[in-house]
């Protein structure tokens, strides 16, 4: 059965705990990618910059003995005036068996989905939802805390602009954590569009007691002008570091999707002490792509 990946927001429970179980399972090498069924091809289309979803993406195909087709929007048709939905209907009939896309419009890959005939996996939409994102962070948060459930996550910065937000408050949420949202009222809508969670504009009042901290770059490509005074100004407010952790829990893990800018959201100490998860959660990518890929062609074995 083909399924799409498209946002956190709508998939149920049990298809995320098993999705997260599979991708535990390769991860343990208690499973084995198949190997004799089609060899499938899966379109890459990231016409948004990327390193960790791309190249875990590009692993995951690789390691399920799937054929990664690269394709970036840059020096194909759609620099020529191709729309999107022109651009999908030539992969299907390039005969991809699947589809990942990124893409700066927030929901574009529903459009993508629409149109093409296999499974799409949202690798990024503009500002609404990363769901392999979220799945990775919720993997490593489960390896280094062994639950999800009651735990309280501080999600530190830009929320406004970030689709890591969203997807793993929905994620999060779903699996019973209290979720909270940190930053300057810039930066967070005030009512968060009707999503699960607190908001709190003192860095102080949000990190109080948190097990799982998941710090935010200043998407600045997605601003339309300035949203904070001075970079200097932010930092000294909102900065994750050894002073404003203090208040959290003294087993708190520090989380970054990436890319860090360091010095701004997080300093070098943070990122690089033993507090931090950036590096398992690049590790844990390539697991929930893979098992994202399967389940998304119906072909994980499950009936
Ligand atoms: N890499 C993440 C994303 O694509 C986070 C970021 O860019 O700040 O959304």
């Amino acid at each position: 059965m083909k399924r799409n990946l498209l946002a956190l927001r709508h998939l149920d429970v049990d298809d995320i705990q098993y999705l997260l179980s599979l991708a535990q399972e390769y991860k343990d090498g208690l499973r084995f990618a198949g190997g004799n069924g089609p060899r499938r091809s899966i379109g890459l289309l990231f016409f948004e910059n990327s390193t960790r979803t791309r190249v875990s993406f590009e692993q995951a195909c690789h390691k399920l003995g799937y054929v990664p087709v690269n394709f970036s929007g840059d020096g194909s048709s759609m620099s020529k005036g191709e729309t999107l939905k022109d651009t999908i209907l030539t992969m299907r009939h390039e005969q991809l068996d699947a589809l990942v896309m990124r893409h700066r419009a927030s929901g574009a890959a529903f459009l993508a989905a629409e149109h093409f005939s296999g499974p799409v996996i949202n690798a990024g939409d503009g500002q609404h939802e990363h769901p392999t994102q979220a799945l990775a962070d919720a993997m490593t948060i489960l390896e280094r805390k062994g639950q999800i459930e009651d735990l309280t996550v501080a999600i530190v910065g830009d929320v406004r602009h970030s689709r890591v937000a969203r997807s793993n408050a929905w994620l999060l949420s779903k699996l019973g954590a209290h979720v909270r949202y940190v930053g300057p009222n810039t930066l967070i809508p005030s009512n968060m569009s009707g999503m699960p969670g607190t908001v709190h504009y003192d860095l102080k009042a949000g990190l109080t007691d948190a097990d799982v901290v998941i710090c935010l770059r200043l998407q600045r490509e997605r601003m339309a002008g300035p949203l904070v005074s001075s970079a200097n100004e932010y930092t000294k407010m909102y900065q994750v570091n050894r002073g404003s952790l203090r208040v959290a829990h003294p087993e708190v893990i520090v989380m970054h999707p990436g890319p860090m800018n360091r010095g701004i959201e997080l300093d070098d100490a943070t990122a690089d002490g033993p507090h931090c998860t950036v590096h398992d959660q690049v590790h844990n990518g390539i697991y929930v792509r893979m098992a994202a890929l399967e389940w998304s062609l119906g072909e994980d074995g499950a009936a």
